[in-house]
């Protein structure tokens, strides 16, 4: 497996793509120090990029406010066109850009070719959206007076980005801060600053204007410090883990900046007994293996009704032994390596606390040979509320599954829970996926489905999943600040 991910890096046909330059003012700066980064998979070092520090960044703030004024000018329809031009041509790329995400991110090529279609499916859906920005006429309380609220963009935005969704978490924040009018400077995760850097070429090709979209990599503390202090920064998008998100939400409060976070999850997964029993698999297997686990959305506590208990947990393991570790690049892994070894840690220990608390473990073993960031696919049985895995993220291709008996008692256990990101319910009723779908206390819901997400839908979590959406004409109101307005005196 050595050595795969270098070969693949040779043949990419944008050799400017693995340059490790951050994008600031419309300069390429590759910086006096160098940051590495790795192939996941197999600890191979696959290229190094520039190590940004606080001046760099205050550059990039100070072009970013520079740029913002004619970037607001430009009607939407004319942002919007260029934000068009750069998903096509993230479509174009498609291959370089999957090949990256895979090499550095560590999932399998299908899935992060699917990653970058839906990551420009937001500059495409923003692009239309910045043109439906609309304010209000309010019916006057007072005579002889029009009362008007506009939508305005906030001024310069910052988004911190994560690993796991390398490109499509950096375009639904970007997407819809640009068709708001709002330059935005991006700090990608350290471990997968090569996508975020490839994506900043496109768009610079697309058009996007000096200092409108740049992209700072290096160390994250060095690099929030004064995205956070700044003034001149309005706005702050995060997603990511709940500590770090509690961070810059307390770092945010001195400058008083809007900030979005979306946060970890902790899905309940419920499996009544009236379904059948196949698409309940079907369902349980998207949404717990996808990107290998790493997922906000995962299903990490999968309830299933006493009445086919046995029966979900017989045809689940089926499943899960058929899943294929192995490196991302290779055509038939379904499940790669953890991004990094932490959380490959943390699947461990959530595995040994329910093993030891007398959970059942069904696992094929596969990929634990491969290397410390793999995690073999595993089924933890009759897991209680008690184990560490039915109480936090777990972040991994491990499955936890849980009885219950009825329905007051599953909605009870699921909202026990500081997490509200995303809830799944597979049922035949519908007066009950009425009701669970009002009672769960999360963000997002899917009833008989384990895919939801997309451009138009309100992505976003309750209590410490997170504060905002994105997607959606909301995710565009996180990017825009409203302006009342009182036409007084119009009595002639
Ligand atoms: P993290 O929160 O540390 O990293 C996310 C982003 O925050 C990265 O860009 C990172 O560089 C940046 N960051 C980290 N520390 C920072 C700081 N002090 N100041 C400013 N920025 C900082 O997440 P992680 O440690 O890589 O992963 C840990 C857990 O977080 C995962 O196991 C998972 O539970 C959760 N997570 C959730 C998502 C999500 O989609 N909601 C994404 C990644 C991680």
């Amino acid at each position: 497996m050595v050595g795969l991910a270098a070969r693949h890096l040779q043949n990419l046909r944008r050799r400017d793509f693995v340059a490790g330059a951050a994008l600031i003012d419309g300069r390429w700066i590759a910086g006096e120090q160098r940051d590495v980064v790795v192939d996941p998979a197999t600890g191979e070092e696959i290229a190094d990029v520039a190590r940004c520090g606080a001046a760099d960044m205050n550059l990039a703030i100070a072009a970013a406010e520079r740029s913002f004024a004619a970037w607001r000018e430009l009607l939407p329809a004319r942002r919007g066109a260029i934000l068009k031009s750069w998903a096509s041509s993230m479509l174009d790329h498609s291959e370089e850009l999957a090949t990256l995400v895979t090499i550095e991110q560590g999932k399998p090529l299908a899935e992060a070719r699917h990653e970058i279609a839906y990551g420009a499916g937001f500059l495409d859906w923003f692009a239309a959206e910045g043109e439906r920005a609309y304010g209000e006429t309010i019916p006057s309380h007072k005579s002889g007076s029009i009362l008007q609220v506009r939508m305005q963009p906030i001024g310069v935005a910052a988004a911190i980005t994560p690993w796991n969704f390398p490109v499509a978490m950096i375009t639904r924040k970007a997407g819809a801060a640009l068709a708001a009018g709002c330059p935005i400077i991006v700090k990608p995760a350290p471990e997968t600053p090569l996508s975020a850097l490839a994506v900043a070429r496109l768009a610079e090709e697309a058009g996007i204007p000096r200092g409108v979209f740049q992209v700072v990599v290096g160390n994250p503390m060095e690099l929030s410090t004064p995205l956070l202090r700044d003034t001149r920064v309005r706005a702050l998008s995060f997603t990511g883990s709940t500590e770090v998100g509690r961070l810059l939400l307390k770092g945010a409060a001195d400058t008083v900046k809007k900030v979005s976070l979306e946060l970890g999850g902790h899905a309940p997964f419920i499996i009544f007994d009236d379904v059948d029993l196949e698409k309940a698999v079907k369902g349980a297997m998207a949404a717990k293996f996808a990107t290998s686990g790493q997922d906000c959305l995962a299903a990490n506590r999968i309830y299933v009704q006493r009445g086919i208990y046995d029966a979900f947990v017989e045809a689940f393991a089926a499943a899960i032994v058929q899943l294929k570790v192995g490196h991302g690049l290779e055509p038939a892994t379904e499940i790669g390596p953890m991004t990094k070894v932490s959380v490959a840690n943390k699947c461990r220990t959530q595995i040994d606390d329910a093993v030891k608390k007398g959970a059942r473990l069904v696992s094929a073993q596969q990929g634990a040979s491969l290397g410390p960031n793999f995690v073999p696919p595993t089924l933890l049985n009759e897991v209680t509320d008690d184990m560490l895995i039915a109480r936090e993220e777990t972040f991994g291709p491990v499955a936890a599954v849980l009885p219950f008996d009825s329905e007051e008692e599953v909605i009870a256990r699921a909202n026990a829970n500081e997490m509200g990101l995303a809830g799944y319910v597979y049922t035949d009723s519908l007066r009950r996926a009425l009701r669970l779908s009002e009672q769960i206390e999360c963000g997002m819901v899917g009833i008989n489905t384990a895919s939801f997400t997309g451009p138009p839908i309100p992505f976003g979590g309750w209590k410490q999943s997170g504060l905002g959406r994105e997607g959606s004409r909301h995710g565009l109101a996180e990017y825009m600040e409203l302006k009342y307005v009182c036409f007084g005196d119009l009595v002639a």
